[in-house]
């Protein structure tokens, strides 16, 4: 029999595959003896049997009996019992963490009849009656799906009615009234009461939070955040623990640290006399913890040892969810907090300096995303600059943008190409569409821990939260402060270092890490105060760790001298692809373009003529750039299209020329030769080795460029180190035809120019029939470089320039793939190519050298992959260099 619920008592931080992140930390917690309130957990087993089969499975309910008797047995209270209820919580808790995407209840057990019973053991009428309140509203809306407003508007008119400003001001009589009208609100939406049976609630409760595994906005989430959408969600019952019981309880979130600078020290928020959604959602200006120490200064002090011994007990940052209940501290929840990129890399090294962690453990702390995230710009420090208001530094980076009030307008916007922020009282859930759309969120309320803090954070999104100066009213649109009033579409600038929110639109500056990135160490923390300082130091620890245990070389794609020097400057090691074609780009297309569409040999050969200089020059600057290191240059590879013109704009215009008698007889030549020379789908057709086979010289004019640069390096008392690539093979008798010409013309300039020519050829591997034959191919190529971009394509069977905005949305919400196959390799089937490519290659030369120079060379999750199959290095663009130095580190440990 399979089982599906867990007590706390068993289980451990080990399993959140079964028991989800909070569950397996609620028993880890439970464990070390710290106060949890008993509960206990469903497996996400039972979630995804439900999700798959539209039922629960037969035995749940008898196991959640089993468990709930015992836990009644554990508090000697029954559930919703009319004299001594015992009321439970019921919560989502995934494997991964997904901050406010999933469903939560709170205190299921009350009714009619317990909510009385309630109200004489807690001794506080008010208190049950409000708690009662708060479970229809929140049940109405989660479970039964009811419009949250319905319930908002009518606490709203009772405040107005009693002349309450807030909720506490509510009175006894008031929030009896409250409830019967709430009831009647389900009754009406419905068509049936509000259940008074605990069980009911609680299996109805259950069944919600599995369900809301697969709402609209759970989905998207997952699908930015990669997290696969078949998991499902545990369950997490949970025995009520109250912070709401009058002046002597409250709630609140903790940090070990603080979770956006690294510092070491407790951090948090605290509310008095309220519920933890009260704090989460933002909706009330929190304490800080330290506050907390002298208004409840017992719990505090146990809450101090709590927060430590989990700190060396997970040796990480942890955040936890407390209450407190008059008095008496209870642990609801904890994990290894979430943090900005730069606490990342802060708390990283600072564990190491306190011997909690190794620094191979210290790399796996951080990721290469969060590097990227330090690389952002900021807000230009010397610019004028009109300070508006402070709030709180939720998530770092410089967002500059004009303002929308809603998710809906975010959306519309950004699809204009218009750079939008957010700006909200507080967020919610669904405005992660908003969120995504837009540079930057900006909030009037909630703390650092509010779900716009958290969300944001998580994307690596610019975040100011809790900007309490701003009135923003989102139906109006108008952001008030002081006595300005801005409107959409004004601009904003927002520091989400710093928190503060500056009028216009100001000037960003490169981050401190890429000045350090860029010129070293001393440099790089030149002027910097301490804190930064701190940072900048953590990321040259941990890149020059990765730089020491990585196996896979780095090197970059670049076809400029600025951009060789640029990554030289990253720590690139070698250029392992120079796209050629991308040379001819711009004003040279036409070179391009004449050789191509010539007709005779004279001006095939006039047109290769004006190329080869041209060709020479920029060889010779990329070669001086990367001196003394490896540089791959690929043959050229246009798919035509990109180099002629549009067949259907050229037609128009000829036919519009032709209406009015005005033909330019160029443009007819040229339309008849791009007629000729049309493909239905370029991707797979002139291309590559395909080309240099077709059109007579092209390559030769290219090898000759390539060596005569090294030859001029060379006399210049240079290293040059070329090496020529010959794309889109798939079989060896190709690479043949071109390395047996390619040989000559070395040998020739060699000659020439009295110089000795070191000069590799390899070949791409990108189709799969090169995969498939590669212990062949391996014979006459001295290196492979897989073009991952090329082999998704031909393996998948999908154009790379349709698919992704037609279908990839959609292949990706029904789970077909969790990430698009150009970004992140797809393991299974283009890796299973790569790992035949790189066995066969090494098979059919035992001295072959493998890289990969498609996109997934900076992709951090291929990066590991290839780094797992054995290659001697990955390639990317040059700002990805520094995270695939770092990944490739993290590969390793
Ligand atoms: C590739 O196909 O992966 C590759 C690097 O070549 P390109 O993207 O230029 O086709
Ligand atoms: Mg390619």
């Amino acid at each position: 029999m399979t089982t599906y619920v867990y007590d706390f008592e068993h289980g451990d931080k080990d399993q959140k595959d079964l028991l989800g992140g909070k569950g397996a930390n609620l028993a880890e917690m439970t464990k070390l003896g710290l106060p949890v309130p008993p509960g206990f957990t469903i497996t996400t087993e039972a979630c995804r049997a439900y999700l798959e089969q539209g039922q629960a499975p037969a035995e749940l309910g008898v196991q959640v009996t089993k468990e709930l008797r015992l836990l009644e047995q554990k508090m000697g209270r029954r559930l919703g019992n009319a004299d001594d209820p015992l009321l439970v919580s019921v919560r989502s808790g995934a494997k991964f963490s997904m901050p406010g995407m999933m469903e939560t209840v709170l205190n299921i057990g009350l009714n009619d009849d317990s909510v009385e019973g309630l109200g004489r053991i807690g001794g506080d009428e008010r208190f049950a009656w409000d708690s009662y309140r708060r479970l229809i509203q929140m049940f109405g809306a989660t479970v039964m799906h009811i419009e949250s407003r319905r319930f908002a508007d009518a606490l709203d008119a009772k405040k107005d009615q009693h002349g309450a400003k807030t909720d506490p001001e509510l009175g006894v009589e008031a929030l009896r009234e409250l409830v019967g009208e709430y009831k009647q609100i389900v009754r009406d939406e419905t068509g049936r009461d509000f259940p008074q049976w605990p069980r009911e609630q609680l299996d109805m409760a259950i069944i919600a939070v599995f369900k809301s595994w697969n709402t609209e906005r759970a989905r998207l989430y997952r699908r930015r955040e990669r997290i696969p959408h078949d998991l499902g969600t545990a369950v997490n019952v949970c025995t009520m623990v109250f912070g709401n019981m009058g002046d002597t309880s409250g709630t609140g979130v903790a940090f070990t640290r603080d979770p956006s600078t690294g510092h070491s020290g407790h951090y948090g928020d605290y509310l008095i006399n309220a519920q933890g959604e009260d704090v989460v959602a933002g909706i009330r200006n929190t304490m800080s913890l330290a506050d907390m120490g002298t208004h409840h200064p017992e719990p505090f002090k146990q809450l101090e040892q709590n927060l430590h011994l989990l700190e060396t007990h997970y040796r990480d940052l942890c955040d936890v969810e407390f209450t407190v209940e008059r008095g008496k501290l209870w642990m609801l929840q904890t994990r290894v907090g979430k943090r900005t990129a730069n606490a990342a890399f802060r708390i990283a090294s600072q564990l190491v300096d306190e011997q909690l962690i190794t620094m191979n453990e210290a790399l796996e702390r951080v990721t290469g995303e969060q590097l990227v995230q330090l690389m952002f710009p900021q807000l230009d420090p010397d610019g004028d600059r009109t300070l508006l208001a402070r709030g709180m530094a939720a998530s770092p980076g410089a967002a500059v943008g004009t303002i929308v009030f809603d998710s809906a307008a975010a959306v519309a916007k950004a699809a204009e190409g218009e750079q939008v922020l957010l700006v909200r009282r507080e967020t919610n859930p669904d405005d992660l569409s908003g969120m995504i759309a837009s540079v930057g969120v900006l909030t009037a309320r909630g703390g650092k821990t509010s779900h716009a803090a958290v969300v944001a954070r998580g994307m690596g999104r610019t975040c100011v939260c809790g900007a309490e100066e701003l009135q923003i009213d989102a139906n109006a649109k108008t952001l008030v402060v002081g006595d300005q009033t801005f409107g959409e579409g004004d601009w904003l600038s927002i520091d989400g270092a710093t928190g503060e929110v500056f009028d216009g639109r100001l000037e960003v500056v490169p981050s401190p890490v890429m000045r350090y990135l860029e010129h070293g160490i001393e440099r790089g923390v030149e002027g910097l105060d301490d804190e930064t300082t701190e940072l900048v130091k953590a990321v040259d620890r941990l890149l020059r760790h990765a730089d020491k245990v990585r196996r896979l070389d780095v090197r970059t794609n670049a076809d400029t001298a600025e951009d060789s020097r640029r990554a030289r400057q990253l720590g690139a090691q070698g250029i392992g692809l120079c796209r050629t074609e991308h040379m001819f780009l711009g004003d040279r297309r036409v070179l391009i373009e004449r050789m191509i569409l010539a007709t005779s040999d004279e001006d095939k050969q006039s047109a290769l003529d004006a190329l080869l200089p041209l060709q020479r020059q920029d060889f010779v600057e990329m070669l001086e750039a990367m001196d003394g290191l490896p540089m791959t240059v690929r043959l050229l590879d246009p798919p035509l299209h990109e180099f002629l013109p549009d067949l259907t704009e050229l037609s128009v215009k000829v036919a519009v020329a032709e209406a009015k008698a005005e033909t330019d007889p160029h443009d007819v030549e040229l339309l008849a030769a791009v007629r000729k020379q049309h493909e239905s789908n370029p991707m797979l057709g002139l291309r590559g080795v395909r080309l240099g086979l077709t059109v007579k010289g092209l390559f030769a004019l290219q090898v000759r460029a390539l060596a005569e640069a090294a030859a001029i390096r060379r006399q210049a008392g240079g290293d040059p180190r070329p090496e020529v690539m010959v794309p889109l093979v798939g079989s060896i008798n190709e690479l043949d035809l071109i390395r047996d010409e390619a040989e000559r013309i070395i040998a020739e300039v060699a000659e020439q120019q009295g110089v000795q020519l070191q000069m590799p050829i390899g070949t791409m591997i990108e189709l799969p029939r090169a995969a498939l034959t590669a212990e062949r191919i391996a014979e006459s190529a001295d290196f492979f470089s897989f073009g991952t971009n090329d082999l998704t394509q031909t393996t998948w069977g999908f154009s790379r320039d349709d698919v992704e905005a037609a279908f990839f949305t959609n292949y990706m919400d029904k789970g077909v793939f969790t990430v698009s196959p150009f970004e992140t390799i797809d393991r299974t089937g283009v890796g299973r190519l790569v790992q035949l490519g790189a066995e066969g290659g090494r098979a059919g030369n035992p001295r072959i050298h493998l890289g990969v120079c498609g996109e997934h060379g900076g992709d951090p999750a291929s990066i590991h992959f290839f780094d797992s199959v054995g290659l001697d290095y990955v390639s990317c663009s040059p700002f990805r260099v520094p995270v695939a130095r770092l990944e490739a580190g993290r590969a390793t440990v």
